[in-house]
């Protein structure tokens, strides 16, 4: 994202793509980085519903680019903070790319629902992979792996 590498409109127009440039969520304005992440209307209200919003604003505020914003916010936010900022950018282009690829119209709630949901099952397969004790199939073919060059 902060690289530039998101086929954002407005970057692909830049690189010769002849493409529509309105963002798909508000059907206004440019579809830049900062408006597809900070500044659409319906964006705003999605971060509305995160207990982030007034980080989020302070950081706009203090910056000039959406990358400065997003490296500000990194460095600013608690580890448990970053996760939810993480998932909700990602959940949000998910949202875009639903609209833009199979005309699906999501509702707010839909995107912050999504993003704990990612959250949760991250943090239960972690939780899982700590006291899940290794499987006799992985041990088994380890095992033959390791005889087959004289490992052991
Ligand atoms: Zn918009």
């Amino acid at each position: 994202m902060c690289q530039g590498c998101l086929p954002i409109r407005v970057g692909l127009l830049d690189k010769g793509v002849r493409c529509p440039t309105h963002c798909v969520s508000c059907n206004s304005n440019y579809e830049d980085l900062a408006h597809l992440i900070f500044y659409c209307p319906f964006v705003v209200h999605v971060w509305h519903m995160t207990d982030i919003w007034g980080v989020i604003q302070h950081a706009i505020q203090s910056t000039t680019l959406a990358t400065e914003t997003i490296l500000l916010l990194l460095d600013t936010l608690s580890a448990e903070q970053n996760q939810r900022l993480a998932v909700t950018l990602w959940s949000l282009w998910k949202h875009r790319n639903l609209k833009v690829w199979d005309d699906v119209t999501e509702v707010s709630a839909t995107i912050v629902e999504r993003a704990k949901n990612l959250v949760d099952n991250w943090r239960l397969a972690n939780a899982y992979s700590i006291v899940a004790p290794a499987t006799s199939a992985t041990t088994l073919w380890w095992g033959a792996f390791s005889r087959s060059i004289g490992y052991n």
